[in-house]
Order: structure tokens, then C-alpha cells, then sequence
């Protein structure tokens, strides 16, 4: 297999970067690529391995450290396949952790809680999504889903989307997860699973710079005297042996600590701690156990407490993470094992090498990829990650270097000792002048919120009225950001020219947000972020001054990790080719040489006291105007772009039949969004009421949420509707004045997002159909009971379903329900005089019956198998016809009674559910269903059936077949599904 790069250019330093992936697939080993934003790695990695790996049988693992990542990859791949029509033979699989894709509620707790529950539901059968289904593992491997679509998938059809995950891993040729699927134990499950071996793997590693930190955090841990007491609270009330023993383990902790000088680290031995908990443990007359038993009876004892659901969350998440401490405690592999006093006495531990975990698995992979924007210096990478024999690259960032100016301001800094008010508020002062420069929104990074909060309060006291000013203008970054809440401080800045946003280097705001278009004019970094000098970073300098000598020692274990958060930080504002922008170093210390050769190669610093000067002549360069100008616009586009997505996601709300008439209006401006905002009128009203499918542009409006929503009303009434919403201005005329197409106005679109009910005249008018029907049913008829449809009671004694096969027959093409109910019921639509299809025999046979009568009776014989509804083939509009079945032929060939019957249970057959929760439930399977089917909801049931369904709960099959719209087709098809659906919504209001 070849296959072709997914886009027309490979970009400067992209081609490179390609060349260098060949070879260490051909060749195999490692590649350390530090790659600059905007190089294009994820398409330049993925194309070449993606052709090796399906060429020579291997797998490529994608990994990455934030789910956020995926997208590139899932949209790339989407890419490559488009661009592959015809040489596409590969498959993807896109996962994540097994807590993270559960539907269930259990998946909001603690992480061993939730795992512990998984574990015990899947043996004990209890969760229904623990089940296998070829056919969702070949969906899953047909097409290229992104793990939310492939958790939404799974979901709807009642299966654990991690479990079909990990099922279709057998047979794919990508897996996109999280770093910790290789270098942890669950590695062990992905080999297994593939039937591979390391060397079978192209280990694809993203944003690589966080790998070190990640595996370190793997193996750490801290233990506090509350730890210990919130667990021997909860184990008491199950086991009083393990209670005394925790007790003790209290009381030696209690010692320990007493024994410890006040306010200070100390260096801790493992075997200390291990040898005096073993003491305790020994020394319980007649309960004596060893340090792994207690641990193993510990862990006993938490599966008792999850079988007997004795537990909360809060004290669970206390034993297991005591269960976690101990176990990780005894590894022998190098930590730093510490005791500390700062304000709750503790003990922690952290991995101190994180070679230990990656180096074998990267030397023994076939190949491996690791890359990043910030991947510098690589030597030290390869170093401290154990790849050995690795071909180190640094590529050159193909963004013009001229578009950004770099500065390193004189005077200032945080170094500890010049710490001080004044020094605050010339820093606060120089931000000031900065953002007067370059007159737009600047970023500023400070090395703790500390710091942040100090400086930002200068802006408030200050005498200078400028410098006060701007206080309203700050957007503070706080310490547990929501999601929300960034994405409003984002949105701040794309609105506005004037704002400085605060954060800190290597928090949620400096690493990981793409600030686009040129939405920062500056990012400045207040300080060098050397790591305090605490107890635990002296160990990792004294580690790798030990492992690599002096001066790398010193350079990995202090400087780089610094200066790796600034060129982070300082990276979020040129974000493409097009941007430009200042970069300001507040800190004299980045012009010494120790610090300065350390910052990447293409950081043309200037020293200097005057850096608003500098920027304020860099900002008036003609070419950084006009970039700058070109930004603004593209962000009004995009906010324009964002406004239809908006409106686009309101539109793509759930839906169904509508019976509440006030909702017409909007209704109808949603359809007409749905098309472009631009269609016909005549389509909008055949679409809304499910009388004439058409398709619209390249839309079919059988996969429109609306088709058929206001089946319940005709179509002159909605025709009147859509006149008066132009009237009204929601609507207003495209095109030709004799072309009768109409869009969605300002006024509309504003309407539509607010969700307004709209105020009509003719609304006051409109009958509905469906209230009709219900009118005329018998009161009397019985559930269940084998009725044909009657008049005011009277009995019908005619083969009204043979007929229905009869009109099929002589029709000589398929045809809609819609369009055979208004031939039986005899309509006076022009289209069917046209066509002469009133000099039909059936035509008007069944005119004592209404409309929707007829299609209740259509589905009857659909149901009963003498007819079939399938996506028409012959056809440019694809729509759901009923085609005839040998069942159907035999029964006419052979003049057969075919008995339909109208379930008249009027009472249950509300149109307002008792159970809307369940309800929703239902929709939302059919909704799966219909989508799977590419039927319109309705062709699965109408809302009238899902309603009896939710107000009757029924529980058997026999029961389901006396819901109305359910035959034996329908019960054999989806009764399963729906039952299943019942089951859980009665057992969780028993819960409730
Ligand atoms: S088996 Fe799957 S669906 Fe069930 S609890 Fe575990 S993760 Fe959740």
C-alpha cells in the first residue's frame, strides 16, 4: 500500500521530518524530533507509519497526555483516508481510560471505587453493557471514530465501549491512547490482545516533553495521619482485626512523626517504614500478620465493602488510596522517599528515574517517534527517557523568523533575594508600558499564583492613574479553572483588544491552549521558573549529577525544566505563519550564558531596559500591521462560522413528533436552517409534515431531524404558517420573486438560538390532525382486542389491508406512506390528478377514514411482514418506500383476509408521557436506531408509540404487543432493546 500525503503542501521543515520517520522504520530505533509548531508532525508521522505498519503487520500505538490531542489525529486519518479513496484498508482505534468511556453513574466516583464496581459487575453480570458484538467491533473498525462517537455509539446500543474498544484492538492498525496504555501494566492487556509483540509496535509519542514528569507521577505516592484514620473508620464496621491493626499503624506513625525535628524534609528509608509497620503488625497478639498479608487483607476487605455497598465515596477513596501507598511504597526502584512538615505532616515518595519504566519498552519497540513542539534540548530527552542510539532532530521552526521579536528586560527579575514591593511594581510598570505598545490583549506568565496575585495588586495601588486603569482590564487565571471558565476568558480575548491576561507558567493557560489568530500580541514571562530549592529536587539534581555528571546533572535536573515551561509559555502567541508578536523575558537572569544557551536556536534575544520602545517600533512595521489587520479579520469570520455552528447545534436537538401547536413556528425556522438556511417552501412544508419527500441540495430530507415532526397538520395550515413568519420578517425571500424560496433572517436565526415561541395568528386556527383521530376511536375497545376500524363504532366487514397490497400492485412503482394514504383517502393534491392516479380503482376506498388511520394500518402490514420499508435505490432522492414481500404477493395472489386492528385504549394513549425521563430514553434509542437503519425516526415508531410505551412500562413481549405500532415484526426486532430499556428505568426509580 501507498499512500498519498493528505495535503497539497509539505511544508518547510515537514518534508524533513518525513525523510527522518522513513528511516527509522526502515531501520528501526528512535527518533527525537523537536519539531516547532506549525512543522505539521502529527500528518508527517502518521503517513509514513501508518504505510510501514499496514505494509509489514505491525501496530502503531499513538500515544498522548491529553484526550485533547486525539482530534488532530482522528482528523488527520480522516484526511488520509479521503485522500486514499481507494487504497484505504486501514483501521483505527481510538480509546481511553475504562472510567472515562463509561456510560454508567458509577464512573463519577473514585477511580478504584469505580474499578472495583466494574470489576464486580462484570462478574456478577450486573452491568448490561459488559457484552461482546461482532458487528459493533466491525462498525468500530469500518470507520474512523473520534472516542466520544465511538462512546456515544457504543452507548446507545447497550454496550461498554471500552470493552468493544479493547475487542476491536485484535484487528486494527492504529490505537490512539494515553501514554500509560505502554509504559504501565496495561501494556501487558494491549499485547495480549493484539497477539503482538513489542517489536510488532511503532510507538508514536505526542507532546513527548510531558512523558518524563508522567512517569514519574506513575509511581508516587504521600501518607498523612488522616489517611490513616479516615481508613480504620471506614474498616472497623467490617472487620475489627484490621481496625486494631490500622490503630496501631496510627500509633507508629503518630511516634514517627514525634520523633521528626519540627518544620523540615528529611530523607526517609524505605525499609524504615516497611520494618516498623511489619513490627505493629507482628507484634497484635494472636492477629499477627505480615506487611504483604495486610495489604492483601486490606484489599479484601475493600472488595466487601463494594459487594455490600456499605460504603460513600469519600471514606472508599481512604482505603484504596492507603491500599495504593503501601503497595507502591515497597517498589525498590530509585525514588525519593521524603517526610515533610509544611503544614500536615507526610510522607511521600516519587520516581525518581523515569528511564526505569520507558527505557526497554522504547529500545524493544520496532520503532518509536517521540516529538514536540518543546522537545529541547533532545540529547537530554533521549538521556533521561533511556532511548539509546537515537537519531536526535531538531527541526527549524518554519514560521518566518522575523515575525517575532524576542527581549530580555534589564533590571528586572524574582530572584529571591530582590523580592520586594518595589521590585513588583517596576514589574507591574513595565507590563503596562508593554501592553501600551503593542496595543492589543498581551499574556503574562508569572512562576507561582503567588507572585501572580502580588504584581496584579500593584496594577489596583498604583499612584499611576494609567497603571490603575488597566485593572479592569485583567483576566486573572485562578487555581481550578473549569473548562467553561477558560474557554470565557478565550472568548474575552477574541472579543476584545485591551485585555492582560494572568496566568502561571506551566498552568492551564501557558501550556496547551492555542491562542489563534493573533489573539496575543505578547506573551510575557515574569521570572525564571527554577524550582524551589526543596528536598525533593535536591534528590533528583544528586540522581543525575550521579547518573550523567556535574554539568548534565545540573542542566537536567534544574535549568531545563525551567527553561522547557518558558518556551511553553512564550509560545501561545505565534500560533501559525501568519502571526507576529513580542516576546518579553522579565528577568535579567535570561541573559546570562548558563540560562541564554539553554533557549531555543531561533530566540535573537535583545537585551535591554527600553522593550516598549522596541515592540512599539516592531508594531509599526508595515508588514506586522497588515498581518495584524488580516488576524482581525479571520476572527470576525470565525466568530461568524461560530454563530452557525451555534444555531447549527440548537437545530440538531433532539426532536419528534411535534404536538404542541406553539412550537410550529420555531420548528419551521429550524427546518429552514437545517438546508442552508435557503429552501423551498413547498419542500419545507413536504418535509415538516412528511407528505412529499424530496431532497434538498445534497441533504436528503429522510435524514432530516424534521421530517414528518408536524405529520399531525396539514399542509395548508403550515404553508400559511411559513407566510406569516415572512411576513413577520423571521423569514425572508431568496432568489427569483416566482421561485418560492425562502431563508432564515437575523431576526429568525435570533429566535431559533433563544428558543422563542414565536407568536402567530394562524397558530390560533390550526387543527390538529392527530386529536381527529383520537375522537373517533371507540371508547369502549379494549387493549388488545381485535378491532377493525370503525366509524362512530360501526364494524368494518372489508379486506382493507388486501386492498392496501392491491393499490401496491397496480401502482407499478414503490411508494411513501404518505403518498398511499392520500390516495386511499381520496386528497385532492395536484399531484395525484396530474398523474391520474384519482382514476385508480383504490382511490378513495378508505375516504371514511383520516389520514393518519390509513398509515396506523400501512404500518400494521408493514409489521405483519406483507410489506417492506426500505431506502429507495432507483431514485435521485433516497426516502423510505414500501416494497411488497413474497409474503405480500402470496396473500393477494391467494385474495387472503388480512386483519388489521387499531389498539383504542384511549386513556393510555395520552399524548403527554407519565414518564418523561423514560421517555427521553426511548427517543434516544430510536433516534440510534433510525440512524443505524438511515430511516427518519418515525419509520421505527412514532412518538404516540413511544409515549404508550412510557405510560404502560410494559414488561413482556405479550404485553408489548398491545402497544399500538408494535406487530410481530417490531417484536422481534427491537422488543429485546426496549424491555431492556424499561428494565433499567423501573430498577432505578426503585432505587430512587
Ligand atoms: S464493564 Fe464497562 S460499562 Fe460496565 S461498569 Fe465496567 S466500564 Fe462501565
Amino acid at each position: 500500500m501507498n499512500l498519498l500525503f493528505p495535503f497539497s503542501e509539505i511544508r518547510n521543515g515537514q518534508k524533513e521530518l518525513i525523510e527522518d520517520i522513513k528511516t527509522v522504520l526502515e531501520t528501526g530505533g528512535t527518533l527525537i524530533a523537536h519539531a516547532p509548531t506549525g512543522i505539521g508532525k502529527t500528518a508527517a508521522a502518521i503517513t509514513p507509519a501508518l504505510e510501514y505498519a499496514v505494509n509489514n503487520d505491525k501496530i502503531i500505538l499513538f500515544l498522548t497526555s491529553k484526550q485533547s490531542q486525539h482530534k488532530i489525529v482522528i482528523d488527520t486519518l480522516r484526511l488520509i483516508k479521503d485522500k486514499n479513496k481507494n487504497n484505504d484498508s486501514f483501521s483505527v482505534v481510538d480509546i481511553i481510560s475504562k472510567q472515562a468511556m463509561c456510560p454508567r453513574d458509577i464512573a463519577q466516583g473514585y477511580y478504584t471505587l469505580f474499578n472495583e464496581q466494574c470489576i464486580h459487575d462484570q462478574k456478577t453480570r450486573k452491568c448490561r453493557y459488559f457484552r461482546s458484538d461482532k458487528n459493533i467491533t466491525n462498525h468500530i473498525l469500518m470507520n474512523i471514530m473520534h472516542v466520544e462517537e465511538l462512546k456515544d455509539f457504543c452507548t446507545r446500543n447497550v454496550i461498554c465501549p471500552h470493552k468493544a474498544a479493547i475487542d476491536a484492538i485484535s484487528e486494527t492498525n492504529i490505537i490512539i491512547c494515553d501514554y500509560n496504555y505502554v509504559f504501565s501494566d496495561i501494556f501487558e492487556t494491549v499485547l495480549e490482545k493484539t497477539h503482538k509483540s513489542v517489536s510488532d509496535m511503532i510507538l508514536i509519542i505526542d507532546e513527548a516533553h510531558n512523558l518524563p514528569d508522567r512517569l514519574r507521577g506513575q509511581l508516587s505516592g504521600e501518607l498523612t495521619m488522616n489517611l490513616i484514620e479516615e481508613t480504620a473508620k471506614e474498616i472497623n464496621a467490617i472487620d475489627k482485626k484490621l481496625y486494631r491493626h490500622l490503630k496501631g499503624i496510627g500509633r507508629f506513625f503518630d511516634d514517627f512523626i514525634r520523633r521528626m525535628p519540627a518544620n523540615t524534609e528529611k530523607n526517609i528509608n524505605r525499609e524504615n517504614i516497611i520494618d516498623g509497620i511489619e513490627q505493629v503488625l507482628q507484634e497484635a497478639l494472636g492477629d499477627s500478620m505480615s506487611y504483604i498479608e495486610f495489604v492483601g487483607a486490606l484489599k479484601d476487605a475493600e472488595a466487601g465493602l463494594v459487594e455490600k455497598e456499605k460504603h460513600n465515596k469519600k471514606e472508599m477513596s481512604s482505603v484504596t488510596s492507603l491500599i495504593d501507598f503501601l503497595e507502591k511504597w515497597t517498589t525498590q526502584l530509585p525514588c525519593s522517599r521524603i517526610y515533610k512538615n509544611e503544614n500536615t505532616p507526610q510522607l511521600s515518595f516519587r520516581l525518581l528515574d523515569p528511564s526505569v519504566l520507558s527505557g526497554d519498552i522504547i529500545s524493544n519497540a520496532h520503532a518509536t517517534i517521540m516529538m514536540s513542539g518543546t522537545l529541547y534540548p533532545v540529547e537530554m530527552y533521549a538521556d533521561i527517557l533511556g532511548a539509546k542510539h537515537s537519531l536526535l532532530k531538531q527541526y527549524k521552526s518554519p514560521f518566518p523568523s522575523e515575525n517575532k521579536i524576542v527581549l530580555v528586560t534589564e533590571k528586572l527579575t524574582t530572584l529571591y533575594t530582590e523580592r520586594n514591593d518595589s521590585m513588583y511594581i517596576d514589574i507591574a510598570e513595565k507590563i503596562s508600558k508593554v501592553h501600551d505598545a503593542v496595543k492589543g490583549n498581551i499574556a503574562v506568565f508569572f512562576p507561582s499564583y503567588l507572585l501572580m496575585e502580588e504584581i496584579s495588586k500593584k496594577f489596583e495601588s498604583s499612584n499611576d492613574f494609567k497603571i490603575r486603569d488597566k485593572t479592569d482590564n485583567i483576566l486573572l487565571e485562578n487555581r481550578h479553572m473549569s473548562k467553561s471558565a477558560k474557554d470565557e476568558l478565550y472568548r474575552e480575548l477574541k472579543i476584545n483588544s485591551n485585555k492582560i491576561l494572568m496566568g502561571v507558567q506551566s498552568g492551564s493557560l501557558s501550556e496547551g491552549v492555542d491562542y489563534r489568530n493573533n489573539i496575543l500580541r505578547a506573551v510575557l514571562i515574569v521570572g525564571l521558573p527554577l524550582s524551589p530549592p526543596t528536598l525533593e529536587v535536591k534528590n533528583l539534581l544528586d540522581y543525575y549529577i550521579k547518573k550523567f555528571g556535574r554539568e548534565k546533572g545540573k542542566l537536567y535536573g534544574h535549568i531545563y525544566p525551567a527553561i522547557s515551561k518558558v518556551i511553553q509559555a512564550a509560545g501561545r502567541g505565534i500560533r501559525s505563519e501568519n502571526d507576529v508578536g513580542a516576546i518579553v523575558l522579565m528577568d535579567y537572569r535570561f541573559n546570562y550564558w548558563k540560562y541564554k544557551k539553554c533557549l531555543p536556536p531561533d530566540y535573537e534575544i535583545h537585551f535591554t531596559d527600553e522593550a516598549e520602545k522596541l515592540c512599539r517600533e516592531f508594531f509599526s512595521k508595515p508588514f506586522v500591521l497588515k498581518a495584524i489587520e488580516d488576524a482581525k479579520k479571520k476572527i470576525i469570520e470565525e466568530e461568524d462560522l461560530q454563530t452557525s455552528i451555534k444555531i447549527k447545534s440548537e437545530v440538531w436537538e433532539e426532536t419528534g413528533l411535534i404536538e404542541d401547536k406553539g412550537m410550529i413556528p420555531l420548528t419551521v425556522l429550524k427546518c429552514v436552517l437545517e438546508f442552508s438556511e435557503k429552501s423551498d417552501k413547498n419542500e419545507i412544508v413536504g418535509i415538516l409534515t412528511g407528505s412529499e419527500v424530496k431532497t434538498i441540495g445534497e441533504h436528503s430530507c429522510t435524514k432530516s431531524k424534521y421530517c414528518g415532526v408536524l405529520e399531525n397538520f396539514k399542509t395548508n395550515d403550515i404553508m400559511d404558517v411559513i407566510d406569516e413568519l415572512m411576513q413577520k420578517m423571521y423569514l425572508e425571500r431568496a432568489g427569483e420573486p416566482l421561485y418560492p424560496t425562502v431563508k432564515i433572517s437575523k431576526t429568525g436565526k435570533a429566535a431559533v438560538l433563544k428558543k422563542e415561541k414565536i407568536e402567530i395568528d394562524k397558530i390560533k386556527t390550526i387543527s390538529e390532525k392527530l386529536s381527529e383521530t383520537k375522537n373517533i376511536l371507540p371508547e369502549e375497545a379494549s387493549c388488545g382486542e381485535a378491532t377493525k376500524i370503525s366509524k362512530d363504532g360501526e364494524k368494518v366487514k372489508d379486506n382493507t389491508g388486501l386492498k392496501m397490497l392491491g393499490l401496491i400492485n397496480t401502482l407499478g412503482f414503490p411508494a411513501g406512506r404518505s403518498l398511499l394514504a392520500d390516495i386511499l383517502t381520496g386528497s385532492k393534491s395536484k399531484k395525484l390528478i396530474n398523474q391520474n392516479i384519482d382514476k385508480s380503482e383504490y382511490y378513495g376506498i378508505l375516504k371514511r377514514y383520516t389520514r393518519d388511520e390509513v398509515i396506523i394500518i400501512i404500518d400494521q402490514i408493514t409489521d405483519k411482514g406483507y410489506l417492506i420499508v426500505k431506502q429507495s435505490e432507483t431514485t435521485n432522492f433516497p426516502r423510505p418506500l414500501l416494497y411488497m414481500t413474497v409474503l405480500g404477493k402470496n396473500a393477494l395472489d391467494n385474495n387472503e383476509q388480512i386483519e388489521v386492528k387499531l389498539q383504542a385504549n384511549i386513556k393510555d394513549r395520552n399524548s403527554v408521557s407519565k414518564n418523561p425521563e423514560l421517555l427521553k430514553e426511548l427517543k434516544f434509542w430510536r433516534k440510534m436506531v433510525a440512524d443505524e437503519e438511515n430511516l427518519p425516526p418515525y419509520c421505527i415508531f412514532h412518538d404516540k408509540t413511544l409515549i404508550e410505551i412510557s405510560n404502560n412500562l410494559p414488561s413482556t413481549k405479550e404485553n408489548l404487543m398491545n402497544i399500538r405500532g408494535f406487530g410481530e415484526k417490531k417484536i422481534k426486532k427491537y422488543s429485546d432493546a426496549v424491555l431492556e430499556i424499561i428494565k433499567i428505568y423501573k430498577s432505578n426509580e426503585t432505587k430512587l
